[in-house]
Parts: C-alpha cells; structure tokens; sequence
C-alpha cells in the first residue's frame, strides 16, 4: 500500500503517476525571495490538477517536504476535490529553500532521524516542522527526500542521508533525490550504499538536464531510478534530446528505471494562474509526441504507472 493524502491505497488505483510536482507551496524563504513560486491556492491547484485528469492522469508525487512551504491540509483539501491522491514527502529541498540557520544545520543525525521518522510512522506535521508545536495530521510520508549539489556531496547531504538511513532500518523507505542538474548522482549513490540504503529504493531527479546516454545506463544498472522533467522547458534543452534519450534507455533495456515528472514548481507553468504549459502538458503534448516517435503502449505504461508504482512500493507491486 501507498501512503497517500486519501489514505493507504494499492498501486493499481494510482493510474498514471506524475512523478515529481508541485502542487501546493505555501510560504517559506524561497516563495518570498522569488514569489513565482508561491502555489498557495486550493482552487487554482484543483483547476490544475482537473486538467491534468481530465488527461488521463492520476496520482501525484509532490516533492515539496517540510519547511519550505509543504502544507499538508490543503493537499487533503486538493485531493478531496479532484479524488487524486497525492503523494507527500518528508525531509528536505535544496539548501536555497531555507534560511542559513535552519534547525537542520545544528541538530545531530539522530535527532533528524526521529524527526523523519515520525513523519513516516505517524503522519506528517501540519505546521511542516517550522513552528514548536507539532500537529500530526493522518496522512503518512510516502517518501522521503533529500537533495544533493552542482557536482559534489556536502558534509550536510552526507548528514542527512545517514540519518534517512536510520530511518530506513525501523521503516523502508522510498527515497526522492533532488539532484543539481543532474551532477554528482553516482557520488550521491555512493553516499546511499555507504549508509546501507538499497539503491533500488533510490530516485535521481532531474537526470535529463544531464542529458547523457552513458552516464544514465551506469546509474540506471547500479539500479537507481531516474526521473526526467524538461519536456515543455526548452530553456534545459529541446524535447528531442529527452526523446532520443529514453529510446537509448528502452534500447539498453533499461526502460523500467524512467520516470517522468512536470516539476511545475512556478506559478508562470500553469493555466491556472495565467501561464503554461500547464500540468497536463506531459499527457496533451509530449505522451503523443512519445507515441508518433515509436514508444508503444506497453512502454508508456511502463513509464506512467509501473515505474513509479515500483518506486513507491519498493518494488512489492
Ligand atoms: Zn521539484
């Protein structure tokens, strides 16, 4: 079963899973530095999430965790209005999205540990960790994340992976990785073996901003998944390059570690605010495209529902 925000559900009522997105974010450093990032509306969110639907899609993947504007009851409040279920994660973003003096920074591995635990084994705070009282909301962490740098593992990632690590012997986790264009991810796996984290249970977002036949097959057969998300932003590269590089992947046989992700994470992305492409791009736009260039049903399948169901169930589907 999947912790989502509608409880506990089997992976066959997930559908087509959107792998990495954002639909609330609601507050925090980040979204008063640069307010395009502020998603702090239910309406507009269920305005989205309704085309993204009304697509053929389903579940949802957010990967916005405690701290940075991750606000668990409008999620709920999101999934009740549109019956999909969201994914919610704990842990941490890229260090741009908190304050230098974060409690991140000063508490010890293992107080994070149990600080993530919690969120997995009990359900995840509705005030996000940001404020001295902790109100545990019902829905469970499906996941947990953490994010590494432009081509290197600090002493502070390196931290927080041991202490996802701990989590990880009392409850397995999934575990979502933002990584920095796509650099540094077999050093980042490195890290995960070392502190005894499987590394099928690991995804590596954002790998093709590293657009990289080489470097995929590698991560890809040292078992990692690797999420994709510049379809639609060709301010990261045109779309043919994410196109030629998932048939390279199908082609090595390595079809079944792909994952796509919107990582609509800017109010300009989205109809709903006035801008676009919009959530359901990935389904209106680039599923057909995938279709013209040769990607039968089978692979698309494989890519929208049975990757990501194998992620989130550690491979129990
Ligand atoms: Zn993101």
């Amino acid at each position: 079963m999947i912790e989502t925000t509608l409880g506990p559900l089997p992976a066959e009522q997930l559908g087509w899973i959107n792998a990495h997105d954002h639909v609330i974010m609601d507050g925090g450093y980040t979204v008063v530095k640069t307010p395009d990032f502020k998603l702090d509306s239910v309406e507009k969110a269920v305005e989205e999430l309704t085309c993204w639907k009304n697509a053929g899609g389903g579940a949802i993947v957010d990967a916005q965790p405690f701290g940075c504007g991750r606000n668990v009851l409008k999620l709920i409040q999101v999934s009740e209005a549109t019956g999909l279920p969201i994914i919610v994660p704990t842990g941490f973003q890229s260090k741009e999205f908190y304050l230098p003096d974060h409690w991140q920074y000063k508490y010890d591995e293992d107080t994070i540990a149990e600080l993530l635990y919690a969120e997995c084994a009990d359900g995840v705070d509705a005030n996000g960790y940001e404020s001295p009282v902790v109100n545990r909301s019902r829905v469970k962490a499906g996941f947990i994340k953490v994010a590494g740098d432009y081509q290197f593992v600090s002493p502070h990632t390196k931290k927080q992976i041991r202490a996802i690590a701990q989590v990880q012997q009392r409850i397995a986790m999934p575990v979502l990785v933002h990584t920095e264009t796509g650099t540094a991810a077999d050093e980042l796996l490195d890290e995960f073996e070392r502190a005894g984290i499987p590394l099928d249970r690991v995804m590596l977002c954002h790998m093709d901003r590293n657009y990289d036949f080489y470097v995929h097959r590698r991560l890809a057969q040292r078992g990692a998944f690797l999420q994709y998300d510049t379809p639609s932003r060709i301010k990261y590269q045109p779309e043919r390059f994410v196109v030629e590089l998932m048939r390279d992947m199908f082609d090595a046989g390595l079809g079944h570690r792909i994952l796509l992700g919107g990582d609509m994470a800017r109010r300009s992305y989205w109809k709903a605010y006035g801008g676009g492409p919009g959530f359901d791009y990935l389904l209106v736009k680039f599923t057909p495209r995938l279709r013209a260039e040769g990607f039968t049903d089978a692979e698309l399948e494989q890519i929208w529902h049975t990757n990501p169901a194998c992620w989130l169930t550690l491979g129990q589907m």
